[in-house]
């Protein structure tokens, strides 16, 4: 086993002597950022925010949030999640040391965190101590007949920036108390989600760097974070030039890159695609594969319009096919600086990049 362990660590050495792409990983806990970290993960792409909304003790407060019906009612329930959100990044930023962290602020729509059935909306109804048919209409309210091409994402942050607010407040703080306290160099990046404009992003840069320095004030430390976004949206590609005007970063989010861009469900696909496979429409399903000829080819005309606003900005892809071989060639020959996958598929990433810089050189 040992000589086994041995030769994978070669093979791993080797590949990293020849890989130009940086290996990063899709990580939301600690301890998969420490497993990240032991399969050697260079940073963070992706940390989605949503799972840490779900835990035991915090759901009640985000309900609160949701069916809220003034900004100060939701201003309080976002205070109760301060101290959790920060507690969640600083065991993060431990967990990946002076390595860069790209925190993703909240992207699903808000109904998927309320209940729906109705013994469960009569329980939340009594913990809130709310009047059933009230709460009812609001949950009902809340719901969307196409909720992937909702009211999610930064379009979330455009009505309600108290929300991102609160998750930049967590993030800085947490940075700053991980540098103070460990004297260890946090490097954070502020990725939003789901920009189709460059003013959705300008506005909410703009939250994010009047938040971040009200609490570098407040704590009377400076802290270098970048803020940048995802490119998920097809007209974001297309406009990336006005969009890197605001963005430090993009990263491609193919998932939904993938789903816009053909016009079908990421999570519907499965009933008509291994027809489509089998018919030798697609070779591969395109939200495993990397469409090079259609979402690649947006993908690359965004990494041109970026590099003409701003030759140093910085590019990744965070979608599931950042751990895909075959789309890791792409990514390398596009010129991308990073790939991110799941923590497990980090070393077949890190090999597939060495292989994707000897067959191209
Ligand atoms: C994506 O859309 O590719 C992405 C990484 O974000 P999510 O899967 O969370 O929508
Ligand atoms: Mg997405």
């Amino acid at each position: 086993e040992a000589q086994l362990i041995g030769s994978f660590a070669q093979i791993m050495k080797w590949s990293d002597e020849v890989r130009r792409l940086k290996i990063r990983t899709n990580a939301d806990t600690p301890k998969d950022s420490e497993t990240a970290v032991k399969f050697g993960a260079e940073g963070i792409g992706l940390c989605r925010t949503e799972h840490m909304f779900f835990k035991d003790n915090r759901i009640l407060a985000v309900r609160e949030m949701i069916i809220a019906k003034t900004t100060e009612d939701r201003v309080k329930a976002l205070n109760k999640l301060l101290p959790f959100q920060e507690e969640d990044f600083i065991g993060i930023f431990e967990a990946m040391g002076s390595r860069p962290v790209t925190i993703r602020l909240l992207d699903p729509p808000l109904h998927e965190f309320l209940p729906h059935k109705d013994e469960d909306i009569k329980e939340l109804a009594e913990e809130l101590n709310m009047d059933i048919k009230i709460l009812k209409e609001t949950i009902e309210d809340l719901k969307e007949f196409n909720p992937m091409l909702g009211h999610r994402g930064c379009r979330l942050a455009i009505t309600y920036p108290e929300i991102y607010e609160m998750q930049v407040r967590a993030i800085i703080s947490a940075a700053i108390k991980v540098i103070n306290e460990k004297g260890i160099e946090v490097k954070p990046e502020i990725m939003i989600p789901l920009i189709g404009h460059e003013k959705e992003l300008e506005i909410i840069k703009n939250l994010v760097n009047e938040t971040a320095k009200e609490v570098m004030n407040d704590a009377k430390t400076q802290l270098n974070y970048k803020v940048g976004t995802m490119i998920e949206i097809p007209r974001a590609a297309l406009t990336a030039d006005a969009i890197a005007k605001h963005a430090e970063f993009f990263s491609f989010g193919t998932n939904d890159l993938t789903q816009m861009t053909f016009g079908f469900s990421r999570d519907d696909s499965g009933k008509f695609i291994n027809e489509y496979r089998q018919k030798e429409i697609f070779e591969k399903d395109p939200f495993a594969k990397l469409d090079q000829s259609g979402v690649g080819k947006l993908i690359e005309i965004a990494v041109e319009l970026g590099k003409t606003e701003r030759d140093d900005i910085k590019l990744g892809i965070c979608g599931e096919h950042g751990g895909d071989p075959e789309s890791i060639d792409f990514c390398h020959r596009i010129g991308l600086h990073y790939v991110s996958c799941s923590p497990f598929r980090v070393p077949i990433a890190r090999l597939a990049a060495a292989q994707a810089a000897i067959r191209n050189k």
